[in-house]
């Protein structure tokens, strides 16, 4: 897979740090673009981010020169989704978000992808 992104390591990134393994987590997947680790605060029995290991900001600096990275990205969600313990679709699923900007309640300014799942209730949602 070829991936092009202009952005690379934020030392002052909180999830550039995670994928350093500056600040530890619990791994979930890994491979050379991307990393998934357990939320610190989840709120869903399974909780758990998909984040780039380039440091892009969010979704909306993303652009057709991310397209095969996020395809990628989409592509895992599933596999990872059903080895993290999402009950199988229909009956179970999973909700996948992306919070983007301040309206979009963003709070960690690397992109991410939310993965919640498991039996109801949830904290939130
Ligand atoms: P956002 O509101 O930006 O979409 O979500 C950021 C998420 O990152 C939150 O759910 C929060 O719990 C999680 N988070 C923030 N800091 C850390 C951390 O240091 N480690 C882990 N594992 N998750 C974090
Ligand atoms: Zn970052």
């Amino acid at each position: 897979m070829s991936v092009h992104t202009h952005s690379e390591h934020d030392p002052n990134c909180i999830f550039c740090k995670i994928v350093a393994k500056q600040i530890p987590s619990k791994v979930v997947y890994e491979d050379d673009h991307v990393y998934a680790f357990h939320d610190i605060n989840p709120w869903a029995p399974v909780h758990f981010l998909l984040i780039p290991k380039a440091h892009i900001p969010s979704m909306a600096h993303v652009g057709a020169e991310h397209a095969a990275l996020m395809g990628h990205m989409m592509a895992l969600v599933p596999r990872l989704a059903l080895q993290e313990g999402c009950t199988p679709y229909p009956q179970g699923g999973y909700r996948l978000m992306a919070n983007t900007g301040v309206d979009g309640g963003q709070e960690v300014h690397h992109l991410h992808f939310h993965v919640l799942g498991g039996s109801r209730p949830w904290l939130k949602g």
